[in-house]
Order: C-alpha cells, then structure tokens, then sequence
C-alpha cells in the first residue's frame, strides 16, 4: 500500500526514533502498534479560540460549530458533488462568519476524492454517496 507522503518515520530524528521504541517497548506493544494506539487515544475536539477575523476585521472568538461543506470534483468528465456534514469549524462571536481551516478542508476533500475513487474502482462499483459523515472518516477512516 502507498503511504501518504506525510508519513514518513525517514524524516524523524533518531532521538525520536529512540522514544518511539521506548515509550512503545513501555506499553508492551510494537512501534506500529504504538502508533495506532496513539491514533485511537487521540479525539480532537475544538476548544473557542481567539483570533482575526478576516471578515468583520476584528479580534474576536471563535467559536466551534460544525459545518457542511459540498465538494466538488470531476470524475470520467463528469461532474459530481459530494455533502461532508459535522465538519469542525468557527464562528466568528462578533459578525457570525463561518470558517473551516484551510488545512482541514483540503485534507478532507482529498480524502473524499480517495474514497469516491476506490468506490468506483471497485469490481462490483458501489454508487456514491451523496453525504459523508466527517465523524465516520475521523473515527474509522471510511464510510458508514
Ligand atoms: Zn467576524
């Protein structure tokens, strides 16, 4: 299987080789089995932050709320949409505009674009779904 180009252990240094073991080698498991146990310990969750917001122009807090955002894509010249709801994003307390990371966004509609491929890539092709649950890819890394 390809690994994504991000994950790349070449690119640690070996002390953090060195703690990787270590800490894994505490656990009883294996590098890799640490590494998903760290995977599945983490749940992310947005906490309020402050910051500048490019739409009224003022310092303000964000406050977490999920979004849906349609994806777009082309696929065999065709053009497809897909609905990603519960997507984590902020709202703006002082002028209630909405933003997704730009990080987050382009991640998910990668991912997006992977599965729908896969999808049809399938010997027996399943149909798209027209709605993707951000929580099913964040919790199991696939559809429901
Ligand atoms: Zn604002």
């Amino acid at each position: 299987m390809m690994l994504h180009p991000d994950i790349d252990l070449s690119r640690w240094s070996k002390e953090e080789i060195r703690m990787l073991r270590l800490k894994a080698a505490m656990r009883g498991k294996t590098t890799n089995e640490y590494l998903r146990y760290l995977l599945e310990q983490d749940h992310p969750d947005p906490a309020p932050i402050k910051a500048y917001c490019l739409n009224c122009h003022q310092e303000s807090e964000q406050i977490p709320k999920r979004e849906e955002e349609t994806i777009q894509f082309t696929i065999c010249d065709e053009e497809r949409s897909v609905k990603v709801t519960e997507l984590p994003a902020f709202s703006c307390s002082k002028c209630g505009n909405t933003i997704v990371s730009v990080g987050l966004s382009a991640e998910v509609e990668n991912i997006v674009e992977e599965i729908v491929s896969e999808l049809i890539n399938r010997p027996a092709a399943r149909s798209i779904p027209k709605t993707i649950s951000f929580e099913d890819l964040l919790n199991r890394g696939k559809l429901a």
